[in-house]
């Protein structure tokens, strides 16, 4: 049993995953093209942004927006403290302060209250400026926008949504991908949708930051005169070969990969509901499960557990053993467990359980029922 089964899926597309890579091999244009812009056209119509600029990967789509724009030293960007490196790695290489939230116990997502007390401290210590705020859409599941909107009009704050597991989900038929000021997404194999190496995304409705972003993906160069370049940018841009294994897994996601990691979702929580602590949606929203995870009631149980079932064929993984806060990167601004309770507790409890479209019944029961036994 695979924890995301990614050979299924290509046994399902085979036939135009391979047209798509040979189209690209016999016209010899390997990076960005009309494969590219046509994903870029799909993608965007999908979420509902006007602009999408695709680019090396998810981790280089959250920095290209901070640095269009501008963010650098003596800004602060907030971001949840639970998540994966890049979302806060990416404003400390430009320069910036990054600031951790603590999360809602139940979402897994940035807790919007938490983000307003540190908001606060910030500029209370009147060092830094808050500027950015980075939600997570962590596991599949959009963070609380309307909240944290509302905080950022307050502060006068941007906001830069990463969607890099997010994409797919939705608030109340509101795409993931559209949220806040920017958004961002990575096509790292194993996220919801994901492509054959690196690659990655950013959504935003302004013409100009289309423009800006275009630019900084090929080393600042103008859009117009491919020799002139007007600023410090990036090499990121997307490999054709990528989009051409992209378009037509984006149909299959939609068409039904994400009804299918739905129904899963709900059959492990009818299953495992009433003896864990399992994953809730609030109302009106919709995940695309990047990740099933439960709460198991001990670390010490929770490794016993993951061994038992690896013993049985069941791969389960941790996501995340660590806060930011407690990541030796940043060990220098000397933060405290106790400003992260929820962060902390996580870590110490969370397993994730396997979870991709192509995961039949027999093996959810199968990994249900071995679970429970374990409990
Ligand atoms: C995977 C991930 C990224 C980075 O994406 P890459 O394509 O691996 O660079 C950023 N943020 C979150 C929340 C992620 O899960």
């Amino acid at each position: 049993m695979q924890f995301r089964d990614l050979k299924t899926q290509y046994d399902r597309l085979k036939t135009e995953i391979d047209t798509g890579i040979q189209e690209v091999i016999d016209s010899s244009g390997f990076i960005l093209g009309k494969k590219v812009n046509e994903l870029e056209e799909k993608l965007a119509a999908y979420v509902g942004r006007k602009y999408c600029v695709t680019c090396g990967n998810g981790t280089d789509a959250l920095q290209l927006v901070l640095m269009a724009w501008g963010i650098g030293p003596g800004d602060a960007v907030f971001t949840s403290d639970f998540t994966y490196f890049a979302s806060a790695g990416t404003s400390s290489i430009l320069g910036a302060t990054a600031v951790f939230v603590d999360i809602d116990k139940r979402t897994f997502n940035m807790d919007p209250e938490h983000l307003e007390v540190m908001i606060k401290k910030v500029k209370k210590e009147g060092k830094l400026k808050p500027r950015v705020i980075i939600p997570v859409d962590l596991f599949g599941q959009p963070a609380d926008y309307e909240k944290i909107e509302a905080i950022a009009q307050k502060y006068d704050m941007l906001i830069l949504e990463d969607g890099a597991q997010g994409f797919g989900g939705s608030i109340n038929e509101k795409k993931a991908c559209s949220f806040g000021d920017a958004s961002t997404t990575s096509f790292f194999p194993a996220k919801p949708l994901g492509c054959y190496g690196d690659g990655g995304a950013i959504f935003t409705d302004d013409p100009e930051m289309d423009q800006m972003l275009r630019s900084l993906r090929v080393q600042g160069r103008s859009v117009i005169d491919k020799y002139d370049n007007q600023r410090i940018g990036m090499n990121s841009r997307l490999d054709t070969l990528q989009a051409a294994v992209l378009l037509p897994k984006l149909k299959c996601f939609v068409e039904y990969e994400l009804d299918s990691v739905n129904n899963i979702a709900n059959r492990y929580t009818a299953r495992l509901g009433d003896k864990l602590i399992t994953p809730i949606v609030p109302d009106g929203f919709y995940s695309s499960w990047a990740q099933y995870t439960v709460y198991i009631e001990s670390a010490e149980k929770r490794k016993e557990i993951q061994e038992k079932l690896k013993e049985k064929g069941i791969p389960t993984m941790v996501y995340y053993p660590r806060g930011l806060h407690q990541q030796s990167a940043y060990a220098g601004m000397s933060l405290s467990n106790d400003d992260y309770p929820n962060t902390v507790y996580a870590t110490e409890h969370v397993l994730s359980l396997p979870m991709h479209p192509y995961l039949n019944d027999e093996e959810i029961d199968y990994i249900c029922k071995s679970l429970l036994e374990l409990l």
